[in-house]
């Protein structure tokens, strides 16, 4: 039987959703992917998630969402989604085992932080390397931290950095920044931040926290040791949203285009990273899991579904 509400992905902003659509009784399915809690899950302590005192490990908080939703009765299910059919309303939602109905559909399968690919840099997360500054800053008082890419990101990140680092070492593979004029000028002027060009990362080192990096020289190959205590990968993001490519309106960078949580399909929302690349807090995509919930629920009583 078809469902009145399925939410696909199973971080702050799906689970909040799954809570407040739970709560409104429209029994909502949430499709929450193989490995499911989202960002979070790659984190260790979270110190800006309101409430939590002293701080809650990220996979502990999103534990916590889980089982909220769940006591309200949100079922959730740890498939991927691999396609989609909005051509009409029931809306299909296909994952590698099962097809599933709902008349409505919240989208918040978020987006991914682009890493280097190294394996020392995978296994240091949460223990030197980070992808969010905003986040993780704090724990950097005093230590001297690399930030690499050229990108608005990278400046802004670096920037924050500033206000606990030591010194902040942005590492480059080209020359030439990609941020705009205004951000660069920004880094240029600061003068704990220094720049490394042509360079690219080839090792992180440490065992139980990041010690150094291994960097290359793209233009000498030659390789040399910088001792940092962090690594913050600002490299850019990709929106898990390939799925709905065909399907729905999408920008050039593949996030979902929305008018509040509203997509270009009556009856299909929108909640998170998966459109929002501007905050990507966990405090953020939950406010907006909230939002897209209370829309649902007024689309369906309008629209007697
Ligand atoms: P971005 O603009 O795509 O920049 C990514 C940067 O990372 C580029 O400099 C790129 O180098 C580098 N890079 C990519 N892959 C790499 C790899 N494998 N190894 C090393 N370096 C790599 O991404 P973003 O900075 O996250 O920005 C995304 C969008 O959000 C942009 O439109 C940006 O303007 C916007 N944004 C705006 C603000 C603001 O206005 N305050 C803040 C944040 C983001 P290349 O330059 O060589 O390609």
């Amino acid at each position: 039987m078809g469902k009145k509400v399925i939410i696909l992905g199973s971080g702050p902003a799906g689970l909040t959703a799954a809570l407040y659509t739970a709560r409104a009784n429209l029994n909502p399915l949430v499709i929450g992917g193989v490995e499911w809690g989202g960002q979070l899950m790659l984190t260790t302590d979270v110190e800006n998630y309101p409430g939590f005192v002293d701080g809650i490990k990220g996979p502990d908080l999103m534990e916590n969402f889980r089982k909220q939703a769940k006591r309200f009765g949100a079922e959730i299910i740890n498939e991927n989604v691999t396609s989609v059919d909005f051509r009409k309303n029931p809306f299909q939602v296909s994952t590698a085992e099962n097809n599933y109905n709902a008349n409505t559909i919240i989208i918040a399968t978020g987006a991914d932080s682009k890493w280097l690919g190294l394996s020392s840099e995978q296994k240091l997360i949460g223990r030197g390397v980070s992808s969010c500054a905003t986040c993780d800053g704090f724990f950097f008082k005093n230590k001297n931290i690399v930030v690499v890419g050229g990108g608005d990101s990278a400046m802004e990140e670096s920037l924050f950095l500033t206000k606990f680092a030591n010194k902040v070492t942005v590492i480059h593979r080209r020359a030439k920044l990609r941020a705009s004029k205004i951000m660069q000028e920004r880094a240029f002027k600061n003068n704990k931040i220094e720049f490394v060009w042509d360079s690219e990362i080839v090792d992180v080192i440490g065992e139980n926290s990041v010690t150094g990096i291994k960097i290359k020289n793209i233009k000498t190959n030659q390789v040399s040791d910088m001792e940092v205590q962090g690594l913050f990968v600002a490299i850019g993001h990709k929106p898990n949203t390939d799925f709905l490519k065909g399907q729905i309106d999408l920008n050039e960078k593949g996030y979902v285009i929305h008018n509040g949580t509203r997509t270009n399909i009556d009856g299909v929302f929108v909640a998170g990273d998966v459109y929002d690349f501007r905050y990507r807090q966990a405090v953020t995509a939950a406010g907006h899991g909230c939002q897209a919930a209370i829309d649902v629920e007024k689309f369906i009583e309008e629209n007697n579904l």
